[in-house]
């Protein structure tokens, strides 16, 4: 038997296509649940249900658990590993999806897209000097993070005429030769992007790499896009680079105090809470109303396309594990 829980509505009958006697619920896996599907020998949920060693105990033929998320810390995998029960993820989703954000974002400051689309429902259909964008093409974009999103901004930027240069702590010079850009180091980087691009995890390391200092060795007039985690800017720091007008634009996705959410699909979940942090709400509604700044709400894994990549995978990784060739385990 499968049991398939939180999912969306859409979720359901796609998991019926693939299973269609598996046990299919919107709902958290509840106590309620445990006698009836005693049984269940897979089990696929989100981040919601915490399966431990309790719950682990009513489920004795339970052989796989897929998560529907890259993150598998609700899940006791020592416990897993003890009764030798397989744990699947979905690694990755939205490689692309993020990627072409980033540069949603980017066009939509340099071209004026927003100011344009608004004059012209104004009845003001005129290229104006102030609705005067500017070419991306030969500009150079610093991408900080050369991971797998980092790498496909940087193959879309290669398609927009702009040299690259980049920062990680991990250099993949193979990529850098294959995909055409440089290494160099962070304060080279400020120094030469017209554009900077942020694209590392959240870690220690990481916290406001973008901060006062830094954005005092950036070109005057640079433009900082973050679609990866609010907490790499410090954000009275930008707020005080557009107000002096030394950064031309910023287009972020992330919002530093935005949530200390680890999965982007949790955002989309009525569950998802946020605890107020008065100061940060104070600056953050400062760049939301800076002429200068586009952000759209934490959007840029959303696509229908990334979605359906989440449930897909996780189908697939059942069908992997039944026929003996299991996929993205990431406990066995
Ligand atoms: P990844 O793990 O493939 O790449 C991250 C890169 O950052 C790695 O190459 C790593 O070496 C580098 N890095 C780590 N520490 C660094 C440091 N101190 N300085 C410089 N580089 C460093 O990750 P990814 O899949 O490319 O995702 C990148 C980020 O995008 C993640 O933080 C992720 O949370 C975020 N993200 C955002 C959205 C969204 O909807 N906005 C969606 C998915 C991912």
């Amino acid at each position: 038997m499968i049991g398939f829980f939180e999912l969306e509505n859409g979720e359901v009958d796609l998991v019926k296509k693939a299973f269609p006697s598996a046990y299919t619920s919107t709902e958290q896996l509840r106590e309620t649940d445990f006698s009836s599907l005693a049984n269940c020998e897979v089990l696929s949920v989100f981040i919601y249900t915490k399966i431990n060693e309790e719950v682990l105990r009513k489920f004795p033929k339970l052989k796989l658990i897929c998560t529907r998320s890259t993150g598998f810390d609700h899940i006791d995998i020592d416990a897993c590993k003890k009764r030798g029960i397989t744990v699947c993820n979905v690694p990755t989703y939205g490689d692309h999806t993020v990627a072409q954000h980033t540069f949603a974002l980017l066009l939509a400051i340099t071209r004026k897209l927003i100011a344009s689309t608004k004059s012209v429902k104004q009845g003001e259909f005129t290229p104006s000097q102030n609705l005067r964008g500017t070419d991306i093409h030969e500009k150079i974009l610093g991408v900080i993070g050369t991971g797998r999103i980092g790498k496909n901004v940087i193959r879309i930027a290669k398609g927009f005429g702009m040299p690259v240069v980049a920062y990680d702590v991990i250099k993949d010079e193979k990529a850098a030769k294959e995909i055409g850009y440089t290494y160099v180091t962070l304060d080279e980087l400020f120094a030469q992007s017209h554009i900077i691009s942020l694209h590392t995890p959240m870690l220690p390391s990481t916290k406001h790499i973008i901060d006062r200092a830094a954005i005092k060795k950036t070109k005057a007039g640079v433009i900082i896009l973050n679609t990866a985690r609010g907490g790499l800017i410090d954000t009275h720091a930008l707020y005080e680079g557009l107000h002096s007008g030394h950064v031309a634009a910023a287009g972020l996705d992330v919002l530093e105090e935005e949530a200390s959410s680890k999965e982007e699909k949790q955002l989309l979940s009525k569950q998802f809470q946020k605890e107020i942090d008065y100061r940060a709400l104070l600056l953050n509604h400062m760049l939301i109303q800076h002429p200068n700044v586009i952000i759209t709400p934490h959007n840029a894994f959303n696509s229908t396309e990334a979605l359906q990549r989440i449930i897909n995978t996780t189908i697939e990784n059942v069908q992997a594990f039944q026929s003996g060739t299991p996929q993205n385990t990431v406990s066995s």
